[in-house]
């Protein structure tokens, strides 16, 4: 008999050829292209199970997955990167500079900070400079480098342009805070000047024109609302959505500056 699992945010099509399959901690998308299944970001390592069951119950087969997008070096996002790729053969795509971070040479992936063992280092296969793009049947990846969160945060501009669909879904690939307060920069010897890179990241990107808004984690674009009014029968394109998130975490940044920080 086939064990029945709970999924603590049921998986479901978001949009069009996009999927979620990640879970309340962390997103995991799926993109269902011409070429094969693109995949962004791969969750904690204690979450393979849950995304392959993920994609078993939306009809999509892991063994098709052709390419894996790190939005950043955390462990959150990179986890269960080695296992999607011996299982499928998927070519693997992360910034230069957070590349240094899954194969070790910086120790800034957070494993110890989220409870977890270090896993172990690997290279991915395609190192992302600031505006590459990457297609896949109908669907082009664009790749800007948005740092801050990390130094070598990707966010990723998704367009789809065939004769019956025209959209662009994007994700801004590292909002958190976490990286930038005293006592995290203290300890690894960093510079503050990350405050202020991403600030400029946040800039660099506003103006971008965004249909559909993933979230890096699904608090970002409240992706449980998001199902609720899919199942609704709701649309859920919003124009509006990217602009206001980014505002938003910009104003968070300055509150967090001026009194936690
Ligand atoms: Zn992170």
């Amino acid at each position: 008999m086939k064990k029945t699992l709970k999924f603590d945010i049921q998986p479901f099509k978001l949009y069009d050829n996009i999927y979620f399959v990640g879970s309340s901690r962390v997103s995991v998308h799926i993109i269902d292209t011409k070429d094969g299944l693109v995949m962004i970001d791969t969750g904690y390592p204690d979450m393979y199970e849950q995304i392959l069951d993920s994609m078993n119950e939306l009809g999509l087969n892991p063994k098709d997955i052709c390419a894996i997008f790190h939005s950043h070096g955390h462990i959150d996002h990179f986890g269960c990167t080695q296992k999607f790729k011996e299982l499928s053969g998927a070519k693997t795509y992360i910034s230069t500079i957070d590349n240094d971070i899954v194969n070790g040479k910086l120790d800034l992936s957070w494993a110890k900070e989220l409870g977890y063992d270090r896993l172990p280092p690997f290279d991915c296969d395609v190192l992302v400079e600031d505006g590459e793009k990457y297609s896949f049947g109908d669907v082009v990846v664009r790749c800007i480098l948005t740092p801050g969160h990390t130094d070598g945060v990707l966010s990723f501009f998704i367009d789809i342009r065939t004769e019956e669909k025209n959209f662009v879904a994007a994700m801004y690939g590292g909002a958190g805070f976490n990286t930038l307060t005293t006592e995290f920069l203290n300890r690894y010897n960093l510079s503050f000047e990350c405050r202020d890179i991403f600030r400029e990241s946040l800039r660099k990107v506003i103006d971008e024109p965004v249909d559909v808004f993933l979230g890096n984690h699904p608090e970002h674009n409240d992706t449980k609302g998001k199902l609720q009014r899919i199942l609704l029968g709701e649309d859920i394109v919003d124009t509006g959505e990217w602009k206001r998130f980014l505002i938003g975490v910009g104003k968070g940044l300055d509150n967090e500056i001026a009194n936690v920080f």
